[in-house]
């Protein structure tokens, strides 16, 4: 049985320390050894072990205060800390627990009852585990747009900030770009709001798909507006971009029934370009609100142009 929760066991003894070692390999745990405190905050920062099974008595650093120096630390998870005492009395086991220990074991160690405290060991560290998921669920849920998949303006309002001041900090390019599905309110009205879902979906994942991943986003702006945020990207690579993405938009057949539908959209962008140095405090004024209403006076241009267009424009230094 191999499990997903390595063990780290400390002990000086290295008969107790063996037979130790034993007895979980025996049941399938990946077991690694350190023989103090020392050694073992050592392998626990090359590598997470979420179980340690630690001795008391240790030279150079001892079971309490490894529980110490676990606890004080940053870990990937929670560690669960079983302290192994020789001694038993009830004031050793308070202050092992109280130094940061989960569960305790008196020696001579016996196989069953190790691997039973392990194993409750083990459903805290799953059920650690479940709730953690659970959140990353929620948190993914409170940023992302049910319909489409694309972050909301929750999210916006909250990275956007960030992004925003890097650039400007290290006096990158930054784009922005805004796009508007045509006529869209013809699609409802003549086919109904389930089939504008639908159509929503269908050019939101064509949107997505085309920009790099896990450096440029997407937000769903408004009901059928997204807006890009593209960071290091300077108005030639927008528009490279909008070009592209406004042509696969046109090519999309959305079959429904028997239609099938076809549609544009029109595309506005702004960008943050590099800032030379020895600008002093060049684009330092530009703000978050400037780029998106530049994007959007870009995009109305676009809509009065015609439609099923891209218009970009590039933030001068001068007009700053
Ligand atoms: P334009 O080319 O000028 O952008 O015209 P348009 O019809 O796309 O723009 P308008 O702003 O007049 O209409 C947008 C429509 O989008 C109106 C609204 O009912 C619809 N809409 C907004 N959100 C949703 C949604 O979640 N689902 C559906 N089906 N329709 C939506
Ligand atoms: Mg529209
Ligand atoms: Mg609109």
């Amino acid at each position: 049985m191999e499990t997903a929760f390595p063990i780290l066991v400390v002990d000086d003894d290295v008969v107790s320390r063996s037979l130790v070692e034993r007895y979980l390999k025996k049941s399938g745990f990946d077991v690694s050894c350190a023989s103090n405190g020392k050694e073992a905050l050592h392998l626990l920062s090359n590598q997470f072990y979420p179980i340690v099974v630690t001795d008391w008595m240790m030279p150079e650093m001892d079971g309490p205060e490894l529980c110490h120096m676990i606890r004080d630390q940053k870990t990937e998870g929670y560690v669960y800390i079983l302290i192994v005492t020789a001694r038993g009395s009830k004031s050793d086991i308070v202050s092992g627990l109280e130094a940061g220990a989960d569960d305790y074991l008196t020696k001579p160690i016996h196989s069953a009852e190790l691997l039973a405290r392990i194993n409750t060991g083990i459903r805290i560290l799953n059920l650690e585990q479940s709730l953690k998921s659970a959140n990353e669920e929620i948190r993914l849920l409170s940023i992302t747009d049910p319909l489409t998949g694309c972050f909301n303006r929750a999210y916006l309002n909250e990275r956007f900030p960030q992004e925003f001041t890097r650039a400007q900090r290290y006096r990158h390019a930054l784009s922005v770009l805004i796009a508007d599905i045509d006529h869209f309110k013809k699609i409802n009205d003549s086919y109904g709001h389930q089939v504008g879902d639908l159509v929503l979906k269908r050019v939101s994942r064509c949107l997505m798909e085309q920009v790099r991943e896990k450096i440029d986003w997407v937000v769903r702006y408004g009901g059928e507006e997204f807006l890009f945020v593209l960071p290091e990207t300077d108005c030639n690579g927008m528009r490279i971009l909008s070009e592209r993405l406004r042509q696969s938009v046109s090519q999309l057949s959305i079959q429904h029934e028997n239609h099938t539908l076809h549609v544009t959209a029109s595309f506005g962008g702004a960008c943050k370009p590099v800032c030379p140095p020895g600008n002093g405090g060049g684009f330092q004024n530009i703000s978050i609100d400037h780029l998106i209403n530049k994007a959007d006076a870009q995009l109305y241009r676009s809509k009065r142009g015609g439609r099923n267009r891209v218009s970009v424009e590039e933030i001068s230094l001068e007009k700053v």
